[in-house]
């Protein structure tokens, strides 16, 4: 009994620690993480983007995403909030186009709803996705159904808040929300785009998955490889 109890089955207090909350130095790592995801998916992003805009998303991406990784070092020690606005200003001062203005937008919105914050709960963390979700809308005008990335992000924030209110896992909740991230994705195929460059093709952008839904499915799903990983 005591053996059993006292020895083996017992759970460090740190391990514990890290899979309900998410630090600072996580929140870096899941940065870096997605740097690396982008620029492995650079090529795939970029096609997604030929079928049915200007061949240039994961090019987009991976150019932003490398000027972040160049402001790491200002990063060092800085609250989340801070590190989310360094993320969001850096994209909106090197990526053209749509994406990067919405990317850009994203992070910069995630920062202030957690301004000064050196670990994220679930609901941290929940907040900081209605608010960066809430911003791509209010600044690209997209609703859901639309064929972009509010149809990634949109169904996992609804399923990430539903987990914080019920007071799920950290890890079980961010699991669930890139499920309904990647589902989202998989849904924008049959549809027509109404907003971005690919609504100027009209019913031919239908058949196509959308590539700012698949990067935003990736930015979630690197969230559960890095923030997640048991
Ligand atoms: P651009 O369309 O300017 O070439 P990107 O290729 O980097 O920019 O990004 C295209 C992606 O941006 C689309 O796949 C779509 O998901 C997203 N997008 C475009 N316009 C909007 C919008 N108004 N609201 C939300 N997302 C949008
Ligand atoms: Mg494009």
């Amino acid at each position: 009994m005591t053996e059993r109890n006292g020895g083996l089955g017992y759970q460090p207090p740190e391990n514990m620690e890290k899979m309900m909350t998410i630090s600072r130095d996580s929140v870096v790592e899941w940065v870096k993480a997605y740097a690396d995801v982008v620029a492995q998916n650079r090529d795939y992003l970029t096609q997604l983007d030929a079928a049915i805009g200007d061949a240039d998303h994961g090019i987009n991406m991976d150019r932003g995403f490398q000027a972040v990784m160049s402001k790491l070092p200002d990063m060092a020690d800085k609250d989340i909030g801070t590190i989310f606005k360094t993320v969001g200003m850096t994209l909106l001062s090197t990526v053209g186009g749509a994406g990067g203005p919405l990317y850009g937008t994203l992070f910069l919105r995630a920062g202030m709803a957690t301004a000064g914050k050196m670990e994220l709960t679930l609901e941290d963390w929940a907040a900081a996705l209605d608010a960066a979700v809430k911003g791509v809308v209010m600044r690209g005008k997209a609703e859901l159904g639309d064929k972009t990335m509010v149809d990634a992000l949109s169904p996992a924030l609804d399923v990430l808040a539903k987990a914080a209110q019920n007071g799920e896992p950290l890890a079980e909740a961010l699991k669930k929300s890139a499920q309904a991230a990647k589902q989202g994705m998989l849904d924008t195929i049959p549809l027509v785009a109404r907003k971005g460059r690919a609504s100027y093709l009209g019913e031919r952008s239908a058949g196509h998955q959308d590539p700012g839904a698949t990067s935003s499915y990736l930015l979630l799903q690197t969230a559960v490889d890095v923030w997640a990983d048991d």
